[in-house]
């Protein structure tokens, strides 16, 4: 069943747009490739949404109780956050993905301060452009103790997939 929200993702339409990379239906949503059912403003058959992954999408900003601030709804922020997108030696790790090139000062700023005050660790990504076309693939980035960020760095030379 779908589930009913406080918050409302409309006029946001972030990871349909492939910020995120996911399957709807029979197409492959991902940077560049936005997912057909997307209006740029909205999606054209909303109550009809998948449940999985549209309505069960671990969007931080959507989720009831959220610890994000109002600004940090994705399309405002430019960046989609998932919470506890993967664990590191027993403690929980938060994802950010940019909504377009890269996370902006100010969004980066906030969750990095938001990881130091909650003693969190945050892996973030940016965009890579190759002839001027969004890769699938992009660069991580580790906010936390040097040991965390060596061992992203080298999961991510050894092309290891960090959180599929
Ligand atoms: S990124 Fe979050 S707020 Fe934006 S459309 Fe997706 S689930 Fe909704
Ligand atoms: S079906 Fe609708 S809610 Fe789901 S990804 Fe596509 S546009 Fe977004």
């Amino acid at each position: 069943m779908i589930k009913k929200r406080t918050r409302e993702c409309q006029p946001c339409t972030a990871c349909c747009d492939g910020w995120v990379s996911m399957t709807i239906g029979e197409a492959e949503v991902f940077p560049g490739q936005a997912c057909p059912h997307s209006t740029g403003k909205g999606c054209n058959d909303y109550a009809n949404r998948p449940i999985d992954p549209c309505d069960q999408f671990n969007c931080a900003w959507i989720q009831e109780n959220s610890v994000l601030p109002d600004w940090m709804k994705p399309n405002n922020a430019k960046a989609i956050v998932m919470l506890n997108k993967l664990q590191w030696h027993g403690h929980p790790v938060d994802l950010a993905v940019p909504v377009g090139k890269r996370i902006p000062p100010r969004t980066l700023n906030w969750l990095k301060d938001f990881a130091q005050q909650h003693a969190r660790l945050l892996i973030y990504t940016e965009q890579i452009i190759k002839q001027g076309k969004f890769q699938k693939d992009q660069t991580v980035i580790a906010f936390g103790p040097p040991e965390f960020q060596q061992d992203i760095d080298q999961s991510q030379r050894a092309g290891i997939d960090l959180w599929q």
